[in-house]
């Protein structure tokens, strides 16, 4: 049985690792001439980072990553902390793994490093997929044409795959855009942030921000309506006046942090609706493809990485049935990784309040959960972080399903 992989993002390449390691034949196709990340950085939980051990990654992650004590929600004005939520050292105690923050290129470069290279074909951007009696087939925008039993589409939320084969509808546009920055740490040392996960919200605006890179970068995101004019694309820059002007009024932290950023990017939110179905015959969907989702759960390459498991390990047990293996791929991850797209769209909401009422509501709620759980996991990180995705092929965890938070 061979594949092929249409896409080397997170996703992709992480399917390629799991699929080398489960001795599948694979070809990986990426349109980029070389592998990379955008410059910005990542949450990745204990559900991807075990996966992620698994596949070899751990010692690198320990050596690139951050690892924050606890998730911090703020209020904008005064920046008093209305909600802890424990992640170190409770996380790696209770689900064997800890809470990453990673440089995106760091993760991407730890990840394909280790592919076989001789699997991997690069400036080779698909503009057609079908699939015939024999099997399913890719065309290439340089004429090349690749043939497999199973076809994978990882390529990310514009994917070629989803619109021919699945679903032909664009992107959803949430209304928002992120604004987004790395400044070295050494620059912002005067402000003594500690290694946590922020999240300051105020009316119609967020503000994300954490330590990457072992502690030498800080990494920052800011949340707010847009103009109409922001596309979703990761190269747009934007002045430091605009995204400093949308923080008038806030305590200051946000704007010591902006100010000391060299580069500010923008980009417009966007998700995907959920599928019903991810599998045609011998071809299929992962990752952002499959289920893009807005980033207020920090979870889309979170669920890219448990789809690539999960996928790696079907094929490999199902290899005599390639369809049926397909099958119990989507049977096993839709229903997931679709909750987590609804989810993230709610949080758009509560993460945005303006009115001043909703958002006394809001905040009392998170004082009460504050003192409620104190140092504890909460259900919903459990939800999120108790997936054991081999658990999951060997239909040993189901957990998840019957859980209460989401
Ligand atoms: C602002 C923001 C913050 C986020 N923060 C987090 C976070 O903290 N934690 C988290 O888990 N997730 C986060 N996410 C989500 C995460 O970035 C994505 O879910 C993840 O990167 C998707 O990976 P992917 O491999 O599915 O897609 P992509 O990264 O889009 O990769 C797709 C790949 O396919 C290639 N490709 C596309 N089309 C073709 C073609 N026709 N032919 C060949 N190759 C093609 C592309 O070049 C690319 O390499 C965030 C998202 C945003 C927008």
């Amino acid at each position: 049985m061979k594949s092929i992989i249409v896409g080397a993002g997170i996703a992709g390449s992480t399917l390629a690792l799991g699929m080398d390691k489960a001795g599948l034949d694979y070809l990986l196709l990426e349109q980029a001439p070389a592998f990379g990340e955008v410059g910005a950085g990542i949450q990745l939980s204990p559900n991807a980072v075990r996966i992620l051990s698994w596949l070899g990654l751990g010692e690198d992650l320990q050596r690139v990553c951050a690892e924050p004590d606890f998730h911090k929600y703020s209020v904008w004005d005064t920046g008093e902390t209305v909600l802890r939520v424990a992640l170190k050292p409770q996380v790696q105690e209770i689900y064997g793994h800890p809470y990453y923050h990673a440089y995106r290129p760091d993760l991407i470069d730890a990840i394909t490093r280790r592919l076989d290279r001789k699997r991997v074909k690069m400036k080779q951007k698909v503009k057609a997929v079908g699939q015939g009696l024999s099997g399913a087939w890719v065309i290439c925008e340089n004429g090349d044409k690749y043939e497999a039993d199973v076809l994978i589409g990882a390529d990310g939320i514009h994917s070629v795959v989803r619109e021919q084969i699945f679903q032909p509808e664009p992107p959803r546009a949430s209304g928002y855009v992120s604004w987004r920055g790395v400044v070295d740490a050494e620059d912002i040392a005067d402000l003594d942030i500690p290694i946590s996960a922020y999240i300051d919200m105020g009316p119609n605006l967020s503000f994300v921000y954490y330590y990457i890179s072992a502690g030498r970068k800080f990494n920052w995101l800011a949340t707010g309506p847009t103009d109409g004019k922001k596309l979703e694309s990761w190269s747009q820059t934007a002045s430091r006046e605009e995204i400093l002007g949308a923080f008038k009024g806030w305590y200051d932290r946000p704007a010591r942090v902006i100010e000391k950023t060299k580069e500010i990017f923008v980009t417009g939110m966007c998700d995907r609706n959920p599928l019903e179905s991810w599998v045609q015959g011998g071809i299929t969907l992962m990752g952002d493809a499959a289920h893009a989702m807005l980033p207020y759960h920090a979870s889309g390459a979170g669920q890219g990485i448990e789809d690539a498991w999960v996928l790696a390990r079907c094929l490999q047990i199902g290899a005599s049935d390639p369809k049926a293996a397909l099958k119990r791929y989507e049977d096993l991850r839709i229903d997931r990784a679709n909750r987590m797209v609804r989810h993230s769209r709610e949080a758009e909401g509560w993460y945005h309040l303006a009115d001043a009422e909703k958002v006394a509501r809001r905040n009392a709620r998170f004082r009460k959960k504050n003192v409620e759980f104190g140092d504890r996991i909460t259900p919903e990180q459990h939800w999120l972080y108790s997936y054991d995705a081999e658990k999951a092929v060997l239909g040993a965890d189901d957990e998840w399903r019957s859980l209460p938070a989401w």
